[in-house]
């Protein structure tokens, strides 16, 4: 086995506010129904595997609430517009603790599959819905299964959208050409990859152990800490809902703080942040010798 006396710890690729090492902004995809009905509208009839997307908005959502009241830890929650209307009081619940609601599509509908006026039809129907039910206009997005057109970034700029989460090119935010600010995910911090499972129509693989879950997501969480990065944690309440999952996030929450010098905030927090402070990241410069200005 190789021992690391020293690991290796480059410069940091952004500067954080307040001395912080790295941010962490902790998503929620509240899917709901909409994770079956925008796969084939069929699924309705379907009961057990509606009431496991239903089990999200009705059972996961306030059990997280509740972890996070009791951390004092703020997140994002990304609703497609369809589960808004469907669940007023969970919606309530999550505006009444200052949260942030971003758009999410209406049915989470997959972008690939719509005309360029579809998108943009769906963008603003949802936004509507969105501000008409929290009175606040959304201004983060992240596309239905992380995927978007190359018109999108323009598209949500000409909408007021201050950010994007959906791109996967950098472990810190970076700007579009539009002025549109990226915040960057990736599929290893994301919970379905571990813990989804229907039979029919068939989900997921096998739901893993949380210790392993816990174990690949610190891991990231140290190395990001070390490394200057955003780290984005993306997590679906009827997944991570469920009792042994939120004690992981629980775990997960508690170390990461503990760690000090952690940024926990909303995607609108870390987007005004990089709007009004450019300098603060820091290019890849394959002309020096560690890769940073
Ligand atoms: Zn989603």
């Amino acid at each position: 086995m190789i021992t690391i006396d020293t690991p290796y710890l480059p410069p940091p690729r952004f500067i954080w506010p307040n001395g912080a090492k790295c941010a962490f902004m902790l998503c929620f995809d509240v899917d709901g129904e909409t994770t079956a009905l925008s796969e084939d509208p069929a699924l309705a009839s379907r009961m057990t595997t509606m009431s496991q997307c239903e089990y999200g908005p009705d059972v996961g959502v306030p059990r997280l609430l509740g972890l996070l009241d009791h951390l004092n830890l703020p997140a994002t929650f990304f609703v497609p517009s369809y589960i808004a209307e469907q669940h007023p009081r969970m919606m309530a619940a999550i505006v009444a603790r200052g949260h942030e609601v971003g758009a999410h599509g209406h049915l989470h509908e997959k972008l690939a599959h719509l005309t360029p006026e579809e998108e943009k039809a769906i963008l603003i129907k949802s936004t509507g819905i969105l501000e008409d039910i929290t009175g606040k206009k959304p201004v983060g997005f992240r596309a239905p299964w992380f995927e978007i057109n190359p018109g999108t970034p323009d598209l949500l700029a000409e909408h007021g959208f201050l950010y994007n989460a959906s791109l996967m090119g950098d472990d810190v935010p970076y700007t579009h050409p539009s002025g549109l600010i990226e915040i960057p995910g990736q599929w290893m911090l994301e919970d379905w990859e571990q813990f989804a499972f229907n039979a029919e129509p068939a989900w997921g693989v096998t739901p893993e152990n949380c210790e392993k879950v816990f174990d690949l997501w610190w891991r990231e969480f140290e190395a990001m800490h070390d490394f200057g990065c955003c780290f984005v944690l993306t997590l679906h309440p009827w997944l991570s809902g469920r009792p042994s999952r939120v004690r992981l996030l629980e775990e997960l929450l508690t170390k990461a703080r503990a760690k000090g010098h952690v940024w926990f905030a909303r995607g609108h927090e870390i987007a005004e942040y990089v709007r009004d402070h450019p300098e603060a990241r820091r290019e890849v410069n394959f002309d020096h010798p560690s890769f940073t200005p």
